[in-house]
C-alpha cells in the first residue's frame, strides 16, 4: 500500500504502529477526522448537519495527535442564526426578526421590514414612482402569532384541510414574513389584483420583474417552485445582505434534503 511512497515518508507513516497505544490514538483521531471531513463535505453539498454532528468535533481534540482547525469554521456558522432544518407542508422554518431591527415602510407605521430591506424597498419604490409605477406595500413583517391566526382562522373559515391551506399560506413559524425580509407588493393603481395571480398582468409586476433585482428583491415563489407553494407574483424577498441571503438560501439547502 505504501509502495509508491518514498522510503523516508513511508517510515514516518508507519512509525506510530510500533507501539499500540499511539496507533490506537491515531486511528481514533483519524476516524474522527474522517467523520469531520465527511460532515464538512455533506454540509457543503447542501445537507443539514445533524444536531450531533458538531459534538464529535470537540471531543477528540484533547489528543494531541489530531489537528483541529477544520472543526471550528465548519460548525460555527451553521448553528449560529440559521433557521431550523425542519420543513412543514412545504414551508421552511424561520425565526422572527428582532423587533428593534424593524423599520416602517408605510406612513401609518403598520407595515415593517428589517432595516436593510426597508431601505432597499424605499429606493425601489421611488425608482418605480419616477417611471409612473405605484408600488403598494400590502404586508411585511408578520409575527408567529399573526401567522397563527392567518393560517388556522382562514383555514377554518374556508373549510380547508391543512395541506390545501399550506398551498397558499405558510403555517405559523414557517413564513418568510417572520424574517422581516419579505414583502407583499400590489399595484396602487390596480388594487383589485392584490394578492392575486392576476397581479402578474399589472404594470407594477412587469416593472418589478424587470428591475427588482437591482434592489436585491426576488420572487420567492415563482411558478413551479421546488417547494410546491402556489405561484405568488406579489411576494418578494430581500436577499441583499449576508444575513438575508443565508436565511433563505441555507433554508433552501436544508429543505432540499428533506424527503
Ligand atoms: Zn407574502
Amino acid at each position: 500500500m505504501y509502495d509508491d511512497i518514498p522510503e523516508a515518508v513511508r517510515q514516518s507513516v508507519k512509525e506510530p504502529s510500533r507501539t499500540k497505544l499511539p496507533r490506537l490514538a491515531l486511528l481514533l483521531g483519524g476516524g474522527a477526522l474522517g467523520i469531520l471531513a465527511i460532515a464538512f463535505l455533506l454540509m457543503r453539498i447542501s445537507s443539514p448537519p445533524a444536531p450531533q454532528a458538531s459534538t464529535p468535533a470537540s471531543a477528540p481534540n484533547t489528543s494531541a495527535v489530531q489537528p483541529t482547525p477544520a472543526a471550528a469554521p465548519v460548525t460555527a456558522p451553521v448553528t449560529a442564526s440559521s433557521p431550523s432544518p425542519d420543513a412543514l407542508l412545504g414551508h421552511l422554518a424561520y425565526a422572527e426578526a428582532p423587533a428593534e431591527e424593524l423599520v416602517a415602510i408605510t406612513a401609518d407605521g403598520q407595515i415593517k421590514l428589517r432595516s436593510a430591506a426597508a431601505a432597499a424597498y424605499e429606493k425601489m419604490k421611488d425608482a418605480a414612482a419616477a417611471e409612473g409605477i405605484n408600488l403598494l406595500p400590502i404586508s411585511g413583517f408578520r409575527s408567529v402569532s399573526d401567522q397563527d391566526d392567518l393560517f388556522f382562522r382562514v383555514k377554518e373559515q374556508r373549510n380547508q384541510d391543512v395541506s390545501k391551506r399550506a398551498e397558499v399560506s405558510a403555517p405559523p413559524g414557517h413564513s418568510e414574513h417572520h424574517t422581516g425580509y419579505a414583502v407583499d407588493i400590489g399595484d396602487a393603481d390596480q388594487q383589485e389584483t392584490n394578492l392575486d395571480q392576476t397581479f402578474e398582468n399589472t404594470a407594477a409586476f412587469r416593472w418589478l420583474a424587470a428591475n427588482a433585482a437591482q434592489y436585491s428583491f426576488e420572487l420567492s415563489f415563482p411558478r413551479d417552485n421546488p417547494q410546491g407553494v402556489s405561484y405568488e407574483p406579489w411576494h418578494w424577498r430581500f436577499v441583499g445582505d449576508r444575513n438575508s441571503l443565508e436565511t433563505f438560501y441555507r433554508a433552501q439547502n436544508l429543505k432540499s434534503n428533506v424527503p
